[in-house]
């Protein structure tokens, strides 16, 4: 028999690695950039918050080791991720993993909604994804290796009961569908492409005062009886990321609670 070269522990190791986070300044992005940096990259913190979002996230980060750099970037804007990329690699290294978790929620009858409530949706969570993966990608083809995970949602797949987001739900199955595709182009070349869709997640975006009656909801219809909690994207990201999916590409996770079980 040919030697066994299987090391299982090390396929979920980041040693070395440097990663692009965005949203990193609060919720899911902030968890995950953490749980990297446990996992040994680098980190770069990308985010338009200038509240101490970023900072937090780099505090915990110098805590385990790691170096970090703080960006302050809007995602709708090619330049500014195109920045942030040249000074990723000039600061901290070539670039070989990237979450894109910068997102927003929110909800009006379709009916109703403005058209600028609707483009302004999809200038974030779509254009901003697909920006995001492009100058990730750049640097990753140039590299030649490269894993992106965005950051969809289970929205994407089912429509949520009772909540009027016509605008959100597209731009997710958009995400979704737009990772698959980003997967096949650079399926030779090195660099994989998966999305992590959560099911409700217990972050800024859902724990609002203002949404309490919401969230008894949200914990009611999901299966496991509760929401989320943002450790629980964590393991999610750093397998997608990590050797430990060497052969996935193109492949939506959901990490719902079951939610789309039912
Ligand atoms: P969050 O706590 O609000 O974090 C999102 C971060 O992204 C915030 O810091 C936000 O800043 C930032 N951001 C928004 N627009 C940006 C832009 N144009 N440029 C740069 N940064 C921007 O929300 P979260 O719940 O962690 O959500 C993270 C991702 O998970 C989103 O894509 C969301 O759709 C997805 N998701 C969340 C849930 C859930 O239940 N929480 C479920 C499924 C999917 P601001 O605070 O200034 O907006």
């Amino acid at each position: 028999m040919a030697a066994i070269t299987l090391n299982a522990p090390k396929l979920f190791d980041l040693g070395g690695r440097v990663a692009l986070v965005t949203g990193a300044g609060s919720g899911i992005g902030q968890r995950i950039a953490m749980g990297l940096a446990q996992c040994g990259a680098d980190i770069a913190l990308v985010d338009r918050r200038t509240d101490d979002g970023l900072a937090a996230t780099a505090e915990f980060i110098a805590g385990t080791g790691r170096r970090s750099l703080q960006v302050v970037a809007d995602v709708t804007s090619a330049e500014a991720l195109v920045a942030a990329v040249e000074r990723t690699e000039r600061e901290l290294g070539p670039l070989s993993l990237a979450v894109n978790a910068a997102g927003i929620a929110n909800a009006c009858p379709a009916e109703a909604m403005a058209e600028s409530q609707f483009q302004t949706m999809m200038d974030i969570n779509l254009k901003g994804v697909f920006l995001s993966c492009q100058a990730e990608a750049r640097a990753m083809l140039r590299n030649g290796r490269g894993s992106i995970v965005n950051i969809a949602s289970m929205s994407g797949v089912i429509v949520n009961r009772g909540l009027m987001q016509s605008h959100y739900n597209a731009s997710k199955a958009a995400v979704i569908h737009m990772s698959k595709s980003m997967a096949m182009e650079w399926v030779g070349r090195g660099v994989r492409v998966n999305t992590i869709s959560p099911g409700y997640t217990a972050t800024p975006m859902n724990t609002r005062p203002e949404m309490v009656h919401q969230t008894k909801l949200f914990e009611e219809q999901t299966p496991m009886q509760r929401m989320a909690t943002v450790d629980e994207m964590v393991g999610p990201a750093i397998f997608l990321l990590s050797d430990a999916a060497s052969f996935m590409t193109g492949v939506d996770l959901l990490v719902d609670g079951g939610f789309c079980c039912w």
